[in-house]
């Protein structure tokens, strides 16, 4: 096709932008074309557009964002691989794939409110997963990632198996970070653990092999020969406003990176995960819109393993580290530098002491003792001793409730299923004593993650924003706080029994800080095979499609070790088979 003639076809299909999840009939001609298209240059989409593309197949990435990395780039680049890693050899550390392949289908781990990490996880996916991790290790240092120089630990990581340490840390290295757009302290350069170390010397392998991303490219659609029935043949894709077809014509693969992002969809394993859940781990670097699944799941695709995803372990949901910004994720704080501030809006404060504040929900009550923690997680000696298997395990743990998460999204009882925004309260002596700056850009006041008024009335008076679904009583706020304070004079929270609570709020200015819980995991997706493949709700192979990731499920594992895997896993398949 001459140039000309694809600029008139693109300009043909100008048209409204697409919801991904329709089914769309096949395009009669395309106007893009090679052997694999990989939706998502995130660490799944990465990886395997990079093996596919040493494979000798010509590859094509689209990704929706100005730039690749997905949240795989803004993660704390902490990888586990086990299973007898060099690293671990190394270091003297005993472990093996079948090691390994037991303690993620152990069964017997079960956190202390009684969650157990792995029991759902699908066998297949998992043996697939256990038996690549020392080949994926040496892919990726083959491929530039330098992992920081010390022995595989237990720090970051998140269901990756009781046995034995795996975590190996991506070092940062030189390239600009996401999060502030400046390079790390040369100090910490080779110390320090970043997604960028992963992806960046990720992208540039792909780029010097001839991998063709196309940036701002958004796959709307996935053709299958017939809706339900026949290969993939391809994606829609759309670009500043046109349709472009662009044929795979050996494989598309899902890197999609998740769900969490698309509040209809999170709500099918979750119905209370409304529309106020909106800082998102990772956002806004990347949403997470399920247009994937969306897409698989219009020409015939089922999705896999959902009980993994309202599992109450892990980073599934999180308590915010930081308040009055939209994005509170523990992990994860946007800079003025960095390229997507803008859609950030604020650095917000890190909380150093839940003493500090209270917690309100939209009526201005509190719900929970405000230093109650988050969900927890099996990792490395997390259960000691540990027997693979045994009931002992779960016999031991010391039951704990971990109950801010869930009282935070109980909601106020007005038929509405979320919990609504929860807003941190304090005063000025909190501010003097976590040191913060609550101006912007360190508070959203603009965005309404952030308030401040000179009584504790009138800061009731000032809470709207499109979140706060009824007004906050100014009453409701002062007998609450009056409360509060009574507590903190004796002593005692006779309420929600928070430890010894320990500063009145009495000198203005007062502020209401965004402190609303943070989505973060998606850990169902799309059914697949040992080998990436994506399976119909017949439970039959759909022809040439791939995910891998966040996108796919059946396995309850935070993050970039089953991603890349999976990505290794999908690009080897898809370039070994002859038809
Ligand atoms: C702050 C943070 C810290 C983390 N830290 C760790 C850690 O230390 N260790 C760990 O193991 N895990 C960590 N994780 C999790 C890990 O980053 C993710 O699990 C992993 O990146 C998922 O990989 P993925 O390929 O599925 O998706 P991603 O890496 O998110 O990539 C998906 C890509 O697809 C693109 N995309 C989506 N839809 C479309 C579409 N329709 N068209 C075109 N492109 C599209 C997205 O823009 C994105 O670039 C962290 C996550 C976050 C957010």
């Amino acid at each position: 096709m001459t140039d000309e003639t694809a600029a008139s076809r693109v300009a043909a299909a100008r048209t409204a932008p697409q919801r991904a999840g329709a089914a769309m009939a096949p395009p009669a001609a395309w106007d893009r074309e090679a052997d694999v298209v990989v939706i998502g240059a995130g660490a799944t989409g990465m990886t395997a557009a990079i093996v596919a593309r040493e494979a000798g197949a010509s590859v094509i990435v689209v990704e929706q964002e100005n730039d690749i990395g997905g949240h795989a780039i803004t993660s704390g680049g902490n990888v586990p691989l086990g299973g007898g890693t060099r690293a671990q050899t190394l270091h003297g550390i005993p472990d093996s794939p079948d090691l390994l392949f037991r303690d993620l289908t152990d069964w017997s781990v079960v956190e202390p409110n009684g969650f157990p990490d792995y029991r759902y996880n699908d066998r297949e996916i998992v043996r697939a997963f256990a038996d690549c991790n020392v080949a994926v290790f040496d892919w990726l240092v083959a491929h530039g990632v330098v992992f920081v120089d010390k022995a595989p630990d237990a720090r970051g990581g998140n269901a990756v198996g009781n046995s034995a340490p795996r975590e190996m840390h991506c070092a940062v290295s030189h390239w600009p970070m996401v999060q502030t757009g400046r390079p790390a302290d040369p100090a910490e350069q080779a110390t320090r653990s970043s997604g960028n170390g992963l992806m960046r010397p990720l992208e540039a392998a792909a780029r010097r092999r001839g991998v063709a991303i196309l940036l701002r490219h958004r796959m709307v659609a996935i053709h299958r020969e017939a809706p339900n029935a026949g290969r993939v043949l391809g994606i829609a894709a759309e670009h500043e406003g046109a349709r472009l077809a662009i044929r795979a014509r050996k494989a598309v693969v899902i890197g999609t990176g998740g769900s969490t992002g698309n509040v209809n969809f999170r709500r099918i394993a979750d119905p209370r995960l409304t529309e106020e859940y909106c800082g998102l781990a990772g956002m806004p670097w990347s949403d997470q819109d399920a247009s994937g699944e969306l897409a698989a799941m219009a020409i015939g695709a089922s999705l896999w393993g959902t009980y993994n995803q309202v599992g109450e372990f892990g980073f599934n949901i999180t308590k915010p580290a930081a308040i009055g910004c939209q994005y509170g994720y523990q992990n994860l704080r946007w800079y003025p530098g960095s390229a997507v501030f803008h859609r950030a809006g604020a650095i917000g404060l890190p909380v150093g002491d839940w003493q500090n504040v209270i917690t309100v929900n939209m009526l201005g009550q509190r719900f929970y003792d405000e230093t109650g923690p988050g969900f927890t997680t099996n990792n490395y000696k997390s259960i000691d001793p540990y027997v693979q298997a045994d009931y002992r395990n779960a016999r031991n743990v010391t039951f704990r409730p971990n109950n801010w998460l869930n009282a935070a999204m109980a909601g106020i009882g007005d038929g509405h299923n979320g919990g609504g925004p929860i807003w941190a309260i304090f005063d000025a002596d909190a501010v003097r004593r976590e040191a913060w700056i609550p101006e912007h850009p360190h508070v959203d006041f603009a965005g309404g993650f952030c308030f401040r008024a000179d009584t504790i009335a009138g800061l009731a008076e000032t809470i709207m924003m499109r979140h706060q679904r009824v007004r906050m009583p100014p009453e409701n706020l002062v007998r609450t706080v009056e409360r509060y304070n009574g507590f903190v004079d004796t002593g005692v929270d006779a309420d929600f029994g928070k430890p010894a609570p320990r500063y009145r709020i009495a000198t203005p200015p007062f502020y209401a800080a965004w402190a609303t819980p943070v989505i973060h995991d998606t850990r169902m997706g799309l059914r697949i095979n040992a080998h990436c493949q994506v399976v119909d709700l017949n439970g039959a192979v759909i022809p040439g499609l791939y995910c891998g990731g966040e996108s796919a499920g059946g396995f309850s594992q935070h993050g970039l070790a089953r991603s890349i895997c999976q990505g290794y896993l999908a690009g080897n398949h898809m370039t070994s088979q002859t038809t």
